[in-house]
C-alpha cells in the first residue's frame, strides 16, 4: 500500500475527523460566514449589526442599481475571458489534465481600472452610489454565488459520480476545473470578478472619502498600497494558477462564494470603514506606512517570482534535455540549489519535481506569507487610527489566521506528496515564516 493510500485510509477510519469535515464544517461555514458578511457591512458604516433589522433584510435581495452593477461586473469579466488572446496552460491535475487559461490579466486589470476612473468624469456620483449600495450589491452577489454553486454541485456530481454528503460537495465543490459559458469558473470568480471588484470598490471608497474631505491621508495610503498589490497580482496572474486555490481546492461554495462575496466585503473592509470612521493618521505617518508597505509588497512579489523562475527552468526543455554544462538560473548571484523531489501522481506514474533551497526559499519555507501579512498590516493600520484595530483591521487578523492555517495545510500536502524529500527540505530550511523564531 502506498504512503498516500495509507494516509487516506487513516483519515477515512477517523470517524471524528470525518464527522467534523462532512457534517459540522459545511453548515457552520454556510450559516456563520454568509450571515457575517451582512453584519459586517452594517458595522462598517456604523449601523445596527442586527441581522433581523427590517431595512437590512431588504438589502439581501438587492435593488435595481445593485443588480445592474453586478450583472455588468460579471458580463465584463466574461468578455475579458472571451476576447482572443494568449493562452496559458496550467499545471497538470493528478489525472494529467492541463487546464488552459486566458493570459490577459494585466490588460484586463488596467483597462477596467482606467475605464472605471474615466467613467467618474461622466457620472461623478458613481463612487458614492456604489458606497451607498454596498449591502444591496453584496445581497446580489450572495444570490449569484448560491445559484452558481447549486449548478456546480449538480453538474459536478453528475460528472464525478461523487458519493460524498450533498452539503459537503456543495461547500467543498466537486470539480477542479469546471467551465461556464467557455470560461474557467475559478479564473472567472477568483481573479476576474473577486479581485477586480476589490480594486473597483477601493477606488469607489477612496473617492467617496475624498469628497467627504476627512482622513484622506490614511485612506490614500490604504488605497495606493492595495492598488500596487492588485496590479502586482494581475501582472503575476498566470503564477496564481500554480497555487493551492487552483491546483488543490475544487470549485464550490468555499472558494467561489469566498471570492464573489467574502473578498469584496472583508478584503476592502478597512477602506469601507474609513468612509464612516475617518482615520486620524497624520500625513507623515501615512507616508512612512506607505513606504514600508511598498517595500513589503515588493519582497512578497520577489519571493513568488523566485519560485516561478525556478519552476520555469525546471520545466524547460533545455534542462530536461540536459543541455549546457550548467543551465541553472541564478538567485542572489549564485546558481540555484535544490533538493530533487520524486513523487508518484494519482495515476501511479513516477514524476520528478524539485524543492528550491536558495534565495528567499532558503531563508524560510513560507516567507511569501510573512510579507503578505506585513503589507496587509500597512494598508489596514490607517483605519485603526482613532478607532482601534477592532473591527477596522479585521482583514489583517483574518489573514493571519488564514495564512498560518495554510502553512500547515500546504505542508501536509507536500509531506504526503514528497515524503522523504520534503523531510530533507525541512531540515535544510528549518523555519516556516520567520527565521530563528517560527
Ligand atoms: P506558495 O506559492 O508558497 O505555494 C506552495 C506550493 O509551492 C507547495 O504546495 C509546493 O507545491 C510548492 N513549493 C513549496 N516549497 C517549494 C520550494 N522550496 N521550491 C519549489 N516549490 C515549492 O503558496 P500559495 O499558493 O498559498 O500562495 C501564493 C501567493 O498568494 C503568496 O504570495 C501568498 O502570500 C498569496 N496568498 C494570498 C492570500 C490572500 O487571501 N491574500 C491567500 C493565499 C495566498 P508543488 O506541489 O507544486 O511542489
Amino acid at each position: 500500500m502506498s504512503r498516500k493510500q495509507q494516509q487516506k485510509g487513516a483519515l477515512e477510519s477517523n470517524t471524528f475527523y470525518n464527522f467534523v469535515r462532512f457534517k459540522v464544517v459545511p453548515p457552520l461555514f454556510l450559516l456563520l460566514f454568509t450571515g457575517a458578511v451582512q453584519v459586517l457591512v452594517s458595522i462598517g458604516r456604523g449601523q445596527s449589526p442586527c441581522p433581523l433589522d427590517l431595512n437590512q433584510c431588504k438589502s439581501i435581495c438587492g435593488n435595481a442599481f445593485a443588480w445592474k452593477f453586478v450583472t455588468f461586473s460579471i458580463f465584463w469579466a466574461m468578455v475579458g475571458l472571451w476576447v482572443p488572446g494568449k493562452t496559458f496552460i496550467g499545471p497538470a491535475t493528478p489525472e494529467g489534465y492541463r487546464p488552459p487559461y486566458k493570459a490577459n490579466g494585466f490588460l484586463y486589470y488596467t483597462v477596467t481600472s482606467i475605464s472605471f476612473i474615466l467613467v467618474q468624469l461622466i457620472f461623478p456620483d458613481l463612487p458614492h452610489l456604489i458606497y451607498e449600495n454596498v449591502p444591496e450589491i453584496l445581497g446580489c452577489f450572495n444570490i449569484v454565488a448560491f445559484a452558481l454553486c447549486v449548478w456546480l454541485l449538480f453538474d459536478g456530481r453528475r460528472k464525478k459520480k461523487s458519493r460524498n454528503p450533498l452539503l459537503y460537495d456543495f461547500y467543498r465543490g466537486c470539480e477542479l476545473h469546471p467551465k461556464l459559458f467557455g470560461c474557467d469558473v475559478k479564473q472567472l470568480t477568483n481573479c476576474r470578478i473577486g479581485l477586480m471588484l476589490w480594486q473597483v470598490l477601493v477606488i469607489a471608497f477612496v473617492l467617496t472619502q475624498w469628497r467627504n474631505g476627512d482622513g484622506v491621508a490614511g485612506a490614500m495610503t490604504s488605497a495606493i498600497l492595495q492598488t500596487i498589490y492588485l496590479a502586482k497580482f494581475f501582472h503575476w496572474e498566470t503564477g496564481y494558477f500554480n497555487t493551492l486555490d487552483i491546483t488543490y481546492d475544487r470549485a464550490g461554495y468555499y472558494l467561489c462564494w469566498g471570492c464573489l462575496v467574502w473578498v469584496p466585503v472583508l478584503y476592502t473592509f478597512h477602506s469601507y470603514h474609513q468612509v464612516a470612521f475617518p482615520s486620524t493618521m497624520s500625513t507623515g505617518t501615512a507616508n512612512v506606512a506607505l513606504l514600508l508597505g511598498i517595500a513589503c509588497v515588493l519582497v512578497n512579489y520577489r519571493i513568488d517570482y523566485e519560485k516561478q523562475v525556478f519552476a520555469t527552468w525546471w520545466n524547460s526543455k533545455e534542462r530536461k534535455a540536459g543541455k549546457g554544462s550548467d543551465s541553472r538560473p541564478r538567485l542572489w548571484s549564485r546558481p540555484v540549489s535544490f533538493i530533487p523531489a520524486p513523487y508518484v501522481d494519482a495515476t501511479g506514474a513516477a514524476r520528478e519535481s524539485a524543492l528550491l533551497t536558495s534565495g528567499c526559499w532558503g531563508v524560510a519555507r513560507h516567507g511569501n506569507y510573512t510579507f503578505e501579512l506585513l503589507c496587509t498590516f500597512f494598508w489596514t493600520v490607517p483605519a485603526a487610527f482613532g478607532h482601534g484595530p477592532i473591527p477596522s483591521m479585521l482583514y489583517f487578523f483574518f489573514l493571519l489566521a488564514l495564512l498560518v492555517h495554510r502553512v500547515y495545510r500546504d505542508e501536509d500536502k507536500c509531506q504526503a506528496k514528497y515524503g522523504p524529500a520534503w523531510h530533507k527540505y525541512t531540515k535544510a530550511v528549518p523555519y516556516r515564516m520567520i527565521p530563528f523564531i517560527y
